[in-house]
């Protein structure tokens, strides 16, 4: 359905998370092998020579932790990571985790050098976190059997194995637990090349016809986030569909961002509130994040986590100790007149 109210639409368009409408086709679309992932050059390169030296000594991968926004391509890796070993894939979520019991059975059926992936670790319990270390550290685990004073705890022997965590926030994650991952890499948001390339593909593999410039026009507005431009890539089908000859090219695409109500550097409904608000509300910032996420009756968590990251990388948004500010560019690109005074960020 493309009628929907603006206000549960464009959240829901530029959610990088993933939403059960992505997940049927997001295992289509998944690279892989390194060579199919686009972008992320020098992860890439990091990650090919620690498998091949893993493999080489037929040892298992180092622990590793990715990080960075969501939908830019770490459960994808950690699958890729799995198949270049040759090994087997478990897939589990820090809040699916609810007791240490529930690690302990998923650590107990690991085959030798078989990946465990956890996405959102930083939502490990404490105690479950507790029983984490010395795997990670010396592949045993600590069972405590009984309870009371008759409790004994029983030392427990791994499998080798390798950790992928992933997170958004890196620095919400313990220092131990940080501590613990020999290989820890950033993803960054991709280009507008590399995402012209990610449509290109995902069009090919979903037999859709796309020119070049169709591509270029829905990956410049994906906010550097491939989870994104795979999902406007399937709203924009529906408009080549119904008001074409079903080929998305670059007028098609444009009108129907457009008619979703994303601007051509990809802001959509929910940035150009918040950052209206900030101007017109609060002369420009500085104002800290649960007021204004309040103020405009979003979560502060999708602000941090949706908006944040896209409008810094633009250079609309500053994050002062104070609060945030919308730059000199952030009112040119909304039509505002922006007045130079000390509560102003100037670019
Ligand atoms: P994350 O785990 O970081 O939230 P995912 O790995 O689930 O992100 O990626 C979301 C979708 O984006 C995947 O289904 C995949 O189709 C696509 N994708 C991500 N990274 C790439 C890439 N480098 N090349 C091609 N497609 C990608």
């Amino acid at each position: 359905m493309i009628e929907t109210g603006e206000m549960e639409f464009a959240p829901r368009m530029i959610s990088p998370e993933n939403t059960s409408e992505d997940s049927d086709i997001e295992v289509t679309l998944r690279p892989q092998s390194l060579h199919e992932y686009i972008g992320q050059e020098k992860v890439k390169e990091n990650l090919a020579i620690y498998i091949k030296a893993a493999k080489l000594r037929g040892e298992p991968l180092d622990h590793v932790l990715l990080y960075g926004p969501p939908g830019l391509g770490k459960t994808t890796l950690s699958a890729i990571i799995a198949h270049e070993l040759g090994v087997n894939l478990r897939v589990t979520t820090g809040p699916a985790i609810e007791k240490p019991g529930d690690l302990v059975s998923l650590l107990t059926s690991l085959s030798d050098n078989d990946v465990l992936f956890i996405d959102e670790i930083h939502r490990l319990s404490r105690a479950v976190e507790e029983i984490l270390y010395p795997a990670l550290e010396d592949r045993v685990i600590d069972i405590i059997i009984g309870k009371g004073p008759s409790a004994r705890s029983i030392r427990m022997d791994l499998k080798p194995f390798t950790l992928i965590g992933a997170t958004t926030r890196a620095g919400q994650l313990s220092a131990p637990l940080r501590d613990r991952f020999g290989v820890i890499q950033r993803l960054e948001l991709y280009s507008k090349e590399q995402l012209t390339d990610i449509v290109r593909r995902s069009a090919m593999i979903l037999g859709i016809p796309c020119t070049l410039d169709g591509a270029a026009e829905v990956a410049g507005r994906a906010r550097g986030t491939p989870r994104i431009a795979n999902r406007l890539l399937k709203r924009v089908r529906d408009f080549a569909d119904v008001m074409g000859n079903g080929e998305i090219n670059q007028q098609i695409a444009s009108v129907a961002l457009g008619r979703l109500e994303i601007d051509e550097l990809g802001l959509d409904s929910l940035d150009r509130r918040m950052l209206s608000m900030i101007i017109r509300g609060y002369g420009g910032g500085p104002v800290g994040l649960e007021t204004l996420a309040s103020a405009i009756g979003e979560e502060a968590v999708t602000i941090e986590d949706v908006c944040e990251p896209f409008l810094m990388q633009l250079g609309f948004l500053g994050r002062t100790p104070r609060g945030r500010c919308a730059t000199k560019l952030a009112y040119k690109h909304l039509g505002f007149k922006f007045q130079d005074d000390d509560n102003q960020l100037a670019l």
